[in-house]
């Protein structure tokens, strides 16, 4: 099968963490060896950063903070990590554009659809910053909606681990990796993909997504070129929910 032509990159704050520092120039660095790669495959690729790494809304407002307020300050994060992206991209040749959903004209230009997909379409990266720009939403979200909007084929979701399993491996040795599964599987089972939101947008718009290790070099570039890598998330033919690795 042909590589995906265009794919909507979800990338959680903490893949751009490590044991010292919220921003590692290193990782950012080798995610943006990873998108020179695949943008040099001629596949058009928009990112969505998160900010976890920094802070989440919900964690702080745990703390007594107004929810709306540590959310704007969650959104705020995740425009620092799309400038980090920015600049590592940049520093590579590739060209990019921030968009944020928040105005702040001075370092980025404003989320506009079709800006976004002329940009795409000229083979430059598109960061997605600032979420959705609302309050009680996702990154998640935000790349389900962002991934729509600009008819991207799938979304790939980097994260730190293989894949989903069926309990957690760093504590549970038996754990089993998923190939595959359905959305229904991933909200019945409450199953850390994305957030339920997130999860059932991609359902009503029958989106895939591909749930991958992205600290393996080389496997953002596997998943575009369709390699069955991770956990695929999609419509089950006959939903009969999930097939597991042996
Ligand atoms: N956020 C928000 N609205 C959005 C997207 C993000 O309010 O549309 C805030 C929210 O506080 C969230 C934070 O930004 O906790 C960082 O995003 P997220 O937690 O999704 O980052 P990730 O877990 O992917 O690093």
């Amino acid at each position: 099968m042909a590589p995906y032509s265009r794919v909507l990159l979800k990338l959680s704050g903490e893949t751009f963490a490590d044991e010292s520092t919220a921003i590692s120039p290193t990782i950012v660095g080798s995610v943006a060896d990873q998108l020179v790669e695949v943008s040099a495959l001629g596949t058009e690729i928009g990112v969505v950063v998160g900010g976890g790494n920094i802070l989440r809304g919900a964690s702080l407002s745990a703390t007594g903070m107004d929810r709306s307020s540590a959310d704007h300050m969650g959104m705020l994060a995740t425009v620092i990590n799309a400038l980090a992206l920015q600049d590592a991209c940049e520093k590579r040749g590739v060209n990019t554009r921030v968009q944020s959903a928040v105005a702040m004209q001075e370092l980025a230009e404003p989320y506009i659809r079709r800006r976004a997909v002329r940009h795409l379409e000229k083979k430059r990266i598109v960061i997605f910053a600032a979420g959705l720009g609302a309050p009680y939403f996702s990154t998640d979200t935000a790349a389900a909606q962002r991934a729509l909007e600009i008819d991207a084929e799938a979304i790939l979701k980097g994260t730190k681990v293989d894949g989903v399993y069926d309990a957690d491996p760093a504590v549970d040795p038996s754990a089993t990796k998923y190939d595959r599964l359905s959305y229904l599987q991933v909200l019945a089972d409450e199953l850390k993909v994305m957030d339920a939101t997130a999860i059932s947008l991609c359902m009503d718009n029958q989106l895939p997504i591909i749930v991958f290790n992205m600290m393996t070099e080389g496997n953002i570039r596997r998943a575009v070129e369709r390699e069955p890598i991770g956990t695929l998330v999609e419509r089950a033919e006959d939903d009969d929910g999930q097939s597991r690795a042996g």
